[in-house]
Order: C-alpha cells, then structure tokens, then sequence
C-alpha cells in the first residue's frame, strides 16, 4: 500500500546549509501489517512520518524520491489535494507529543468532531457519538469529550490523539513514539489496543519507537534507521534472530533484557554521521567494529537477501562471523 522510492528530505538552514535527514530511504508496507521503525534519536525517523503526511517543518520538503500510497505518488498531490483526500482519511498521525496535537483552545471532543465533520457529511450528534465511542473503545470515560487538552493526563492525551488518528477509519495509521514518556503499565496497555484496533479496523500501521521491546511484541516488519537511512528491512523474527547489519547486532544486546524500562539505542558508543556534510562511505563506518576501507571509502548500496530481507551493508554476507565476532564483544 506504501513505498517509499530514494526518498529525501531535508532542512534548510539560515547559514545556508542544508540538514539531510533522510537520505535516500526506500522502503514498502503491505496492508494489514504493522511496520516497526526503530533507530536512535536523530536518525530521521519523525521526519520520514512528516514527509509521508506532509507535516514538515516550514524549512523541511523533499527534494527528491517517491512516495507511492495505493497507486497514487503523494509528492505530486498538491497542499489541497492532500489534505482533502489523504490527511486523516487515508493517513493519519499520532505526533511524538500528543498534546501538541490539539488546540489548546478548544475540547477534546469538538476537535475530533470537527475532524469528522470536515471530511464527512454527518450531523454533529453523529460525530458526537463516533467520539465518545472511539473514546471508550481507548478505555477513556466518554464524559470527558468535553474536557479541554490541558485537563488530560499524558496518557490520556495520548489515547484522545489515538482516537483523533482513528475518526475517518483511515488505512494508515503513523504512530510517532505513541508511548514514551508513559508508565510501563499504560505503555503496554495503549500498544494492545493499537494492536486490536489495526485488527478491528484492517488499517497499517507504522509504529516508530526507541524501544525494541515494543517493535519485537507487536510488529510484524522492522526497518533500522541510522544517520537517515534504512540500514536494515525484514520480518520481526530475521531482525531479532538473523541481523546482518552491526548496527542491528549491537542493538540485540537489548533483546534480552525486555523487562527492564530505557531500552533506548544509544547504547552503542560513537556519534552519528553529520547529515550537513554528508561523506561518501558508509555511515555507520566510524562506530562499527567491522569496519574496513571500502566501508569507509564506498557507500553500500541495499541488497536484498533471502525474501525482503535489504541490508545496505558491505560486510552483510559475513552474517555468521559478525555474529560470533560479536558475542565475543559482548563477554
Ligand atoms: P528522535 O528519536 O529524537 O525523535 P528522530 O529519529 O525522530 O529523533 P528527526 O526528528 O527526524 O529524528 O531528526 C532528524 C535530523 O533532522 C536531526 O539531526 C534533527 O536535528 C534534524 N531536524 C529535525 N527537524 C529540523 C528542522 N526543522 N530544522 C533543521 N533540522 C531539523
Ligand atoms: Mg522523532
């Protein structure tokens, strides 16, 4: 249903730079599934979800690459056309922080209303009824519809946004770290339910998240981003138990320990790539253990190993030496 084609995205600088945040990603979704994004602060993941719904910073736009939603490539829509056919019909989003999804201004229940109403022709007790029922399908007391943002907890807010998200019933759903910042309780539970509601409404979803303990549970696919790009693709099952890229093997070291809470990536020492001045080679050469000159010198193209699996990786079929080399590392 989605595929991203060598998708850019950039910001302009007042200096006159440019920050290359995403850079030259393709990827695809199938309907249905849940795509897992993962990768560590920086590395380009909210900006991929703003480029796809068209929510960017004002200095933000993509200078290059498709986006293939359903047969349509959405850079070619224009601003009206998005947002009347695509945002919130078809794609919706849950922000990093969901109260800056609302308007402080207004309550909860009018904004989804009026969301409703925007794109459909329906009476507002109609609307009314959808919002206090999605309102009770996220485990939120529907008397509060009429509370304004600020008189709801994080978590509240969180499933309130959820439920904006879910108003029109639209096929793809981005969830932009839905549950940081919440207790480990109300993390699982908001997950579950966006587990059932992709179930109950047949709708994908792209979940982006620090913790790999939430993409392992309840994604089906899992994309690896670093500096920017898509360093690795597959199933769930392949990237936990058959990484090919370092960068993935060093972030298995927090599988284990799902229990514990700050399962965050930046657990492998070294900086990220600077994304104004991009080098040639590759990325992740000057924090991999695997380096070797052609790692450093050559920028390694995607290659696909067996069924979707792509690692752009030039070492990726040492698979099994890496692995032992890095279990050595480990003890
Ligand atoms: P996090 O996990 O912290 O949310 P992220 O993976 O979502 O990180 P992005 O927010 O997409 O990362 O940022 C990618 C890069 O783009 C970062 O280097 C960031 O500083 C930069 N960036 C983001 N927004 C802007 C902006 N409006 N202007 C300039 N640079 C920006
Ligand atoms: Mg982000």
């Amino acid at each position: 249903m989605l595929e991203l084609t060598d998708l850019h995205v950039e910001y302009e600088m007042e200096d006159g730079g440019s920050v290359k945040a995403v850079n030259g990603v393709s990827i695809s979704l199938e309907e249905d599934k849940i795509l897992g994004l993962i990768g560590e602060s920086g590395s380009g993941k909210s900006t991929l979800a703003k480029a796809i719904i068209r929510l960017l910073a004002k200095n933000g736009h993509v200078p290059e690459g498709e986006i293939d939603y359903k047969g349509t490539d959405l850079t070619e829509l224009s601003d009206r056309a998005f947002r009347k056919e695509m945002r919130w019909d078809e794609i919706s989003m849950v922000p990093q922080n969901a109260m800056n999804g609302f308007d402080p201004v207004y309550t909860v229940g009018d904004q989804i209303v009026q969301a409703i109403r925007t794109h459909e022709d329906v009476s507002k007790a109609d609307a009314r009824e959808r919002a206090r029922e999605l309102f009770e399908q996220l485990g939120i007391d529907p008397g509060r519809i009429d509370d304004y943002p600020h008189q709801f907890s994080g978590g509240m807010a969180q499933r309130a946004m959820i439920a904006l998200a879910l108003c029109l019933d639209p096929s793809l759903i981005i969830a932009d770290e839905p549950t940081t910042a919440l207790d480990v309780v109300i993390q699982d539970r908001i997950l579950q339910t966006l587990r059932d509601l992709q179930t109950e409404f047949q709708s994908s979803i792209i979940l982006i998240t620090h913790d790999i303990s939430v993409v392992s549970d309840i994604c089906d696919d899992i994309a690896v981003m670093y500096g920017g790009r898509v360093v690795e693709h597959a199933d769930v099952g392949t990237i936990i138990k058959e990484p090919r890229h370092p960068y993935t093997l060093g972030l298995r070291n927090a599988f284990p320990d799902i229990e514990e809470d700050d399962q965050d990536l930046i657990s492998i020492p070294g900086t990220p790539p600077d994304l104004v001045d991009l080098e040639e080679g590759c990325g992740f050469a000057p924090r991999c253990p695997f380096a070797t000159d052609e790692c450093w010198d050559v920028t390694p193209e995607p290659t696909e190993y067996d069924d979707g699996h792509i690692v752009e990786c030039h070492r990726a079929d040492e698979q099994e030496l890496l692995t032992e080399k890095a279990k050595q590392k480990e003890t």
